[in-house]
């Protein structure tokens, strides 16, 4: 019997093995193989897309010891520059007015997923059951039965005292154990690529409100890269209608660039090259339950939230972080791992902020796409702002609870 089964071993997952202990005899299930040295990585995690880590993300990556493997691909983040297009005016906010070292960093999908593996890899305590699916979870009395399909239909039955439910957007195992999604359609998408960039970018994250929505262009570090061998790159994040993506998706690149140009301005200079280019429908989706005796559900299974805010893989480390707490708590004073009071426990104490980070996140979207926002707001709603700033965010909510005029 194993103490964990997680299933799905995308970015939430391989975290969630990551920084529990080792102590615990967990198995990581995905449907995908886990690669070798020279292989990409084939999960949906683990693609093109880059991620903004906030502050708070990186201290918890620190105190756990996986920081050290992500560190050397990891961008630091020096300033945010927030603007408006049509709007005169912008706003700069510095790590060193803050006397941090960094606002947060980013890091590539690719390298992320790769530097969690190798981490997981070296872990005695770990086994990868890859490629299999978990095809049904039963709940039985002290422990969860798991079927795994793997190759020439071979169905293999482990148990677990816990099993984490980690299959991303649309959960299927969540679907197949009743649990009930809320789910709101954006009818927008993002558009994700790495772009080659004229001018060094100095560590500074640009984003800009347009009337389609806001764009972001992230810096990225330069010796890692993967595609694009330019000098100076940033992650392009472009939120626009979903058919307005498509068309320009159908662009050639030197068009594409064209259009991303005229809205982002010349900041970076000329934008050279872009590289392969992904869109990304957006929806907000939230699991009407999260834990059950024996089962939690995490990452974007749980809540899937708008991309641009920067928030999703930030909130869902904070809720495994959690969750290792309240498993090693359970340890230490004799409760059953999966214990139902235990669990509830961690989901009260996530509730607050999966809540407050669902709600700005979604609501912050169709804020920005009203046109005459007070230029002195336009920085601190930001969603990078809010993401790096957890300040930031403690003075929006006393804005939104009434409690602070703008
Ligand atoms: C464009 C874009 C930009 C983003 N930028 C940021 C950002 O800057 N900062 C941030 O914090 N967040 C960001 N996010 C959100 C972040 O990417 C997600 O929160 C994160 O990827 C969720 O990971 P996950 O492991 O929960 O799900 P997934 O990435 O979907 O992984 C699920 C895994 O489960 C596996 N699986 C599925 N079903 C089964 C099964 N039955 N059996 C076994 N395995 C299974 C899949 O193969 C996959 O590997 C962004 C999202 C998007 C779309």
């Amino acid at each position: 019997m194993f103490d964990l089964l997680i299933a799905g071993g995308g970015m939430v997952g391989l975290s969630l093995a990551a920084l529990l202990p080792s102590s615990l005899r967990i198995c990581v299930v995905d449907r995908f193989p886990m690669p070798t040295e020279s292989t990409p990585l084939p999960q949906p995690s683990f693609d093109g897309r880059s991620t903004a880590l906030s502050f708070n993300s990186m201290q918890i990556l620190k105190a756990t010891g996986v920081w050290e493997s992500i560190a050397p691909i990891a961008e630091p983040i020096q300033s945010v520059h927030v603007s408006q297009r049509e709007h005169l005016g912008s706003t700069l906010m510095t790590a060193k007015e803050k006397g941090w070292e960094a606002l947060g960093c980013v890091v590539e999908n690719a390298w992320l997923g790769r530097s969690l593996l190798e981490l997981v890899r070296q872990k005695n305590n770990v086994i990868l059951a890859c490629p299999k699916q978990v095809t049904k979870l039963t709940p039985q009395l002290d422990h969860v039965k798991a079927e795994l399909l793997g190759a020439e239909d071979q169905i293999d039955v482990v148990k677990a005292k816990l099993a984490v439910i980690a299959d991303g957007a649309g959960s299927n195992l969540c679907q197949q154990l009743g649990i009930g999604m809320q789910t709101e359609n954006y009818h927008h998408s993002a558009i994700v690529a790495n772009v080659a960039i004229e001018n060094a970018h100095l560590g500074v994250a640009y984003e800009r409100f347009t009337q389609d929505g806001p764009l972001a262009l992230l810096p990225l570090s330069t010796i890692k890269s993967q595609e694009l061998q330019a000098q100076h790159r940033s992650a392009l994040i472009w939120t626009l209608p979903a058919a307005k993506a498509e068309e320009v998706l159908s662009l050639d690149d030197e068009e594409f660039l064209g259009c991303l140009q005229s809205q982002f301005g010349g900041r970076l200079g000329r934008l050279m090259k872009v590289g392969k280019r992904q869109s990304y429908p957006l929806v907000l989706s939230t699991a009407k339950e999260q834990i059950r005796k024996h089962l939690v559900v995490l990452g974007n299974a749980a809540h899937t939230l708008h991309p641009v805010a920067g928030q999703g893989f930030n909130l869902a480390l904070r809720d495994c972080f959690a969750l290792c707490k309240a498993i090693e708590w359970a340890r230490e004073n004799d409760y059953a791992l999966g214990d139902l009071g235990v669990l509830s426990a961690y989901e009260q104490q996530q509730k607050i902020d999966q809540d407050m980070t669902r709600w700005f996140s979604d609501k912050l979207p169709a804020w920005f796409s009203r046109q005459n926002i007070p230029t002195h707001l336009i920085s601190p709603l930001g969603f990078l702002s809010l993401t790096l700033m957890p300040e930031v965010k403690g003075q929006l909510i006393d804005f939104a609870a009434g409690c602070r005029n703008p």
